[in-house]
């Protein structure tokens, strides 16, 4: 897996967090995104409503995203119902 790289802001290693669709990376700033934004319709019907997940390989297609995004420097929140900060 893609490693995250540090906060640009302090330099600390950032936290994550992966809950229902969506994945939260957060220090200073915060990046959300939604797991439905970066992966394929097909993929979204893996989605399981018993376990609030999609399928292994699709959870962690969408973290690499994340983390890809994370380290791309973008900082963005969305209306979570994970709110970390
Ligand atoms: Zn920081």
């Amino acid at each position: 897996m893609t490693e995250l790289k540090p906060c640009p802001r302090c330099g600390c290693a950032p936290r994550f967090k992966s809950f229902g669709d969506v994945i939260d990376i957060w220090c200073c700033p915060c990046l959300s995104i939604r797991k439905s934004e970066v992966i394929t319709p097909e993929e979204r019907d893996t989605w399981d409503i018993r376990t609030a997940s999609y399928a292994n390989k699709v959870e962690v297609k969408a973290l690499g995203e994340a983390i890809k995004m994370w380290n791309a420097g973008l900082i963005r929140s969305i209306n979570s119902p994970y709110n970390p900060l």
